[in-house]
């Protein structure tokens, strides 16, 4: 048998044995309450920050846990606007979590003006507004992780652009969150509204 295709059988042999009741009760069907967007980035795993199980949430994932706007679903770039029309309006989600996160290579080829192959470029063209605000005096890993955060805000920007999600926000079926997850720390920095800044979450020890 090929090697990936073993090691996934052992690791779902060994899900299904730990989860077996829950498993046979998700073969009927899924009702998670959560759509989780984030990073291609292979050094994440979301239902390790979200601590999940099967079934609870639903995941697209993409260079720079990018949303494009509204108006690009409606020229054409649906892959991701599909998801948020089946999350939101099928499956009913309440939360939206848009994860970035440290080291991101999206951000980087950003923030270093890379030349990059025809279909990054376009694609990393929905985060270039995030570069717009970052203060002129920050450089190296504190304006990289300025410009990540400022991703997250710009991605959040986009989510309110499809006027179904703003809606569901607003009559409070539906919860957007910024969040920026941290490989150093393996911690979790919110976006806080009322503050106007991310919040690092406390350690499991504080
Ligand atoms: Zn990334």
């Amino acid at each position: 048998m090929e090697p990936l295709l073993e090691q996934t059988r052992a690791t779902r042999a060994m899900c299904f044995r730990e989860e077996s009741a829950l498993m046979a009760q998700l073969a009927h069907g899924q009702h998670p309450n959560v759509l989780y967007i984030g990073c291609s980035d292979s050094r994440i795993l979301p239902s390790h920050i979200l601590d999940a199980h099967p079934g609870t949430v639903f995941t697209t994932r993409n260079i720079a846990n990018i949303v494009p706007p509204y108006t690009a679903m409606q020229a054409g770039e649906t892959a991701v606007g599909a998801v948020l029309e089946y999350a939101v309006l099928h499956l009913k989600v309440r939360d939206i979590v848009l994860c970035g996160h440290s080291d991101c290579g999206g951000m980087q080829a950003l923030a270093h003006g890379h030349a990059l192959e025809p279909g990054l470029q376009a694609w990393l063209a929905y985060a270039m507004d995030a570069q717009a605000h970052l203060p002129s005096d920050l450089e190296g890993a504190a304006r990289l992780d300025a410009l990540i955060e400022a991703n997250v805000l710009l991605q959040l920007e986009h989510l309110r652009s499809y006027p179904f999600i703003a809606e569901a926000e607003r009559a409070e079926c539906l919860h957007l969150h910024g969040w920026v997850y941290d490989f150093a720390t393996e911690r979790v920095r919110a976006y806080v509204a009322t503050e106007g800044q991310f919040i690092q979450e406390r350690a499991f020890d504080e």
